[in-house]
């Protein structure tokens, strides 16, 4: 048992969410499922950056108040992860004065204290779409923001700087063994590889403020009224927010104690790799122990942008399964391995559902049921389990070291050694004492393959289990559902006697 504290990015709540937002919250959850299904204590938070220039932008362009455009926006995020079954145990939101300011100013004034902020005059290239100043280095050959595709303009104002050249060689040492006995793990190893050439180029340091008058909507800077805090030290600091540090209420049991994960997009990495450590470090803040970087998800193998038309919003996907979330969790788990970038692609994803989920998991599911009813619904002595390929190792194995997908697809090859099994020994030919030994074998190997789906399609696993009458199916979904050593036994759920009724698990495609 451990505790294990998983976070993801926090969502910019300027317009609805998007299919990125889906990836990565499906992405946390299926982490934090499996980490409560071992058995760790686990707390998952996920939240909203609110502030900066681009939802000021947008709430003027509507004629609003941006906090009037958060209170509108923040919901639907809410709400979409609600009904996709994110598990999260806490939402932060930066506009949250009484919890997350307080723990951003206390932490600005650590970083003052140990001499990491210092006042300067600045002139740079800031690219008002990305909300930041860029170098050379970011720009693309035309001298273009790559993101959107304008040259940034030169602007001199006064920022307070993050002084983080100085923790070049610190950073070094992080990422390359320990920094004080921490070391902090960067998955996929590539993106580990990508950020330490970035700290061997040198690193500069990095603008944490604004001046008020270009930056109204954010935190405002401690002892300086002219000044409004810039994303990093906002938004970073969420992570601890949420655990009210440095205030009266703070918990820190799932910090210290605790294997801190931060799931993020790979476009962030190296905020979360170079600039959060460093921040943490001159404020006594224990680092972080791991980065699970997620790629970037296209549309029928392109980038998804509106001039193109291929945007692929999540709620027409939820609707077409009349809003369960399973087919787009298990699409977006079993396509995608973890760091990989993916597309996702209206046919695949039909192909999927119908291969996989409807015909391998649940025709199967609806056969054995069906003879199994027939033969009056009680189990018989469960047989030999050899003709599963995978173990239970092999996927706790892959789910503790990130190879979701694989874990994925250890689940689904046990319906498919089923089927394979089924058309092996013909129960409906078999007499009735060898016909109920195969098919209440069949149904044992359902329940397994039921508790590997849990943290990937939570609804279709318990539904799978209720159908075979698995007495713990009514407790599959609480945060306290442990997978037991007995769960795990092949014939190990000796309380299990009676099947329930068979029903379809997934309708065709219209
Ligand atoms: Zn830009």
């Amino acid at each position: 048992m451990s505790r294990q504290y998983v976070t993801t990015a926090i969502d910019y709540p300027n317009a609805a969410p998007h299919m990125g937002h889906v990836l990565e919250k499906v992405l946390g959850d299926v982490v934090a499922r499996w980490f409560r299904l071992r058995g760790d204590t686990v707390r998952f938070q996920i939240g909203t950056d609110e502030h900066g220039t681009k939802i000021a932008r947008a709430a003027e362009d509507e004629g609003i108040s941006p906090k009037e455009l958060v209170d509108r926006n923040v919901p639907i995020f809410k709400d979409l992860y609600d009904r996709l079954n994110i598990s999260y145990d806490h939402f932060i939101r930066t506009s949250d004065q009484q919890e997350h300011w307080p723990t951003v100013q206390e932490l600005w004034k650590r970083l003052e204290k140990a001499g990491m902020l210092e006042k300067r005059s600045y002139t740079g290239l800031y690219c008002s779409g990305c909300e930041r100043f860029m170098t050379k280095r970011d720009l693309d050959e035309e001298g273009n923001c790559p993101n959107h595709k304008k040259p940034p303009e030169e602007v001199t104002e006064e920022n307070y700087f993050f002084l983080m050249s100085r923790d070049t060689d610190n950073l070094k040492n992080l990422l390359t063994k320990e920094w004080d006995g921490e070391s902090y793990r960067i998955i996929p190893k590539s993106r580990a590889q990508e950020t330490l050439a970035l700290v061997d180029q040198g690193l500069e340091d990095v603008s944490f403020s604004r001046p008020k008058s270009s930056l109204t909507w954010g935190v405002p800077v401690p002892g300086d009224s002219d000044q409004t805090m810039y994303v990093w030290c906002d938004a970073l600091t969420n992570y601890i927010s949420g655990l009210g540090y440095f205030t009266d209420h703070e918990d820190t049991t799932f910090w210290d104690d605790a294997n801190v994960t931060h799931v993020i997009g790979k476009d962030i990495a190296r905020f979360h790799a170079l600039i959060w450590p460093s921040m943490l470090k001159h404020s006594d803040v224990k680092t972080p122990d791991q980065l699970l970087i997620h790629g970037f998800l296209t549309s029928e193998g392109e980038k998804m942008s509106k001039s193109t038309g291929n945007v692929v919003v999540p709620d027409d996907i939820l609707e077409k399964f009349g809003g369960n979330p399973d087919p787009l969790r298990f699409y977006l788990s079993h396509e995608i391995p973890v760091g990989n970038d993916g597309d996702f692609s209206w046919k695949r994803f039909e192909e999927l559902y119908d291969a996989k989920l409807r015909n391998e998991i649940g025709n199967l599911l609806n056969r054995v049921l069906v003879m199994l009813v027939k033969e009056g619904g009680i189990l018989g002595d469960i047989g030999d389990p050899s003709f599963i390929t995978a173990k239970y190792e092999d996927y706790s194995a892959d789910m503790d070291s990130f190879r979701l997908s694989d874990g994925l697809q250890i689940a689904v090859q046990i319906a498919s050694d089923c089927n394979k099994y089924i058309d092996d020994r013909k129960p409906w030919a078999l007499d009735d004492a060898e016909k109920l030994g195969v098919l209440s074998t069949l149904a044992e190997a359902l329940r397994h393959c039921a508790l590997a789906l849990l943290p990937f399609t939570p609804d279709t696993a318990q539904r799978i289990s209720v159908q075979l009458g698995v007495p713990y199916a009514d407790r599959m979904l609480d945060k306290e559902f442990v997978i037991t050593k007995e769960m795990r036994q092949f014939g190990g759920q000796k309380d299990w006697k009676k099947v329930g009724e068979p029903s379809i698990l997934f309708a065709p495609l219209s």
